[in-house]
């Protein structure tokens, strides 16, 4: 008998890849001029030259058996050595090789992280709006996710989420700078939320733990600081990814990182490597993870992000539409012009234009615009924006 519960999964795909793949189709139905595709966090700027560099050296000089080669699961130890130095140095943190489990991206580590803290029949705690993948990673592993509508700028309303923390809580998901908002946590936020878990972690007799999803750590614009968890709370476990920061998510690499502080800190790596083993993560690609040991802090042109966001806030405030301005990341998340953010995202197809309606996010009644476009197809979709908004102009 197949397994209803991944049947389902398998079938609806989510909202933001099924918009992707009508883009698609209205492509080819109307040109590609045609069509702006706001829908996926794709990076359309290209990787930094060194990416190039350094594969072409890789390929060169090294042993195509140790380049093709399976790694340890926990990844080539030199690799991990690296990526600890780097953390060091620019964080001021605790690192520790041993502590680094390199995996297939973001998504993997979050799998791998959540299958090791949580147990069926408890609960992970993560702000809404929130990367709609939580919900499936979180009960893949038989737990329940509990969204936390943020504060109305979108920080964490720490308040709510002491509220929100019982006997089941077994983590908390953050993510700074925020896919879809675009916000980034400051120091405050983050030492507050540091400050409850400890004591919530007391009151229950249990360790709830921090996952930090890190995959636009780089991606901030205007110098702002993006803090770094482990420095504030002990019991934290970052999940980061390479995909954003170097334009190649299709390549697949990232790490989650143990912080040395954390109680038991040993076990809990061990207990990732077992969860990662059980599904089925043999070693992160050998090849990307070379490559990225002689990539750590650098990232792509952020230049042109922000030339997006500057072009697309401005414009869209203008048009008359409300959203918080993005310090990181490459989204916008905007009120939808009428209550229902799906009707609303069926009206722009009109104008060729693709927006994630919030649903997915929960928080209703947004639409989120992945901003990581060609500046020119931004300009060209700008008067598309206008006529929505006139459509819409008098619900405003
Ligand atoms: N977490 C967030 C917040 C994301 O936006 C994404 C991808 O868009 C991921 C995790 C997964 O990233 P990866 O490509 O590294 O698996």
């Amino acid at each position: 008998m197949l397994n209803e519960k991944m049947r389902k999964l398998g079938t609806k795909r989510s909202t933001i890849r099924e918009l992707f793949e009508y883009g698609k189709s209205l492509r080819r139905e109307r040109g590609d001029d045609a069509v702006f595709d706001y829908s996926l966090g794709n990076p359309s700027v290209a990787p930094p030259k060194k990416v190039d560099e350094v594969l072409t050296k890789l390929i060169k000089d090294c042993s195509p058996t140790l380049l093709h080669g399976y790694t340890s699961a926990e990844g080539d130890i030199e690799v991990r050595s690296r990526i600890a130095d780097y953390i060091r140095t620019s964080f001021g943190a605790n690192a520790d090789p041993s502590l680094i489990y390199m995996t297939a991206g973001a998504a993997a580590a979050l799998s791998a992280v959540l299958g090791a803290v949580v147990t069926e029949g408890e609960s992970v705690i993560t702000p809404a709006p929130y990367f709609p993948e939580y919900k499936v990673f979180v009960e893949a592993c038989g737990a329940n996710l509990v969204p936390v509508l943020t504060r109305a700028d979108f920080r964490p309303d720490i308040d709510a989420i002491a509220k929100a923390i019982d006997k089941t809580t077994a983590a908390i998901i953050i993510n700074s700078p925020n896919n879809p908002t675009g916000v980034v946590y400051p120091k405050e936020d983050i030492a507050a939320l540091a400050g409850l878990l400890k004591d919530k972690s007391e009151e229950f007799g249990k360790t709830i733990y921090l996952i930090s999803d890190e995959p636009y750590r780089e991606l901030v614009y205007d110098g702002i600081e993006v803090p770094f968890v482990p420095n504030f709370y002990k019991n934290t476990v970052v999940c980061y990814s390479y995909s954003k920061s170097l334009s190649i998510p299709g390549d697949r690499i990232g790490y989650a990182f143990v912080s040395p502080d954390m109680a038991d800190a040993d076990t809990v790596f061990r207990t990732i490597c077992g969860a990662g083993r059980a599904l089925g993560y043999v070693c992160a690609p050998s090849l990307l993870q070379r490559l990225v040991a002689e990539c750590c802090g650098i990232s792509s042109d952020i230049g042109i992000y922000k030339k997006n966001r500057d072009t697309l806030y401005s414009a869209l405030t203008e048009y008359g539409y409300e959203m918080a301005r993005p310090d990181g990341a490459f989204y916008l998340f905007v009120r939808s012009l009428c209550p229902d953010a799906k009707e609303f995202s069926l009206a722009a197809r009109k104008y060729g234009l693709l927006l994630v309606p919030s649903d997915d996010f929960g928080c209703p009644g947004y639409v989120r615009i992945a901003y990581c476009q060609s500046p020119d197809m931004i300009e060209r979709s700008l008067i598309a924006f206008r006529m929505l908004a006139e459509e819409f102009k008098n619900t405003l």
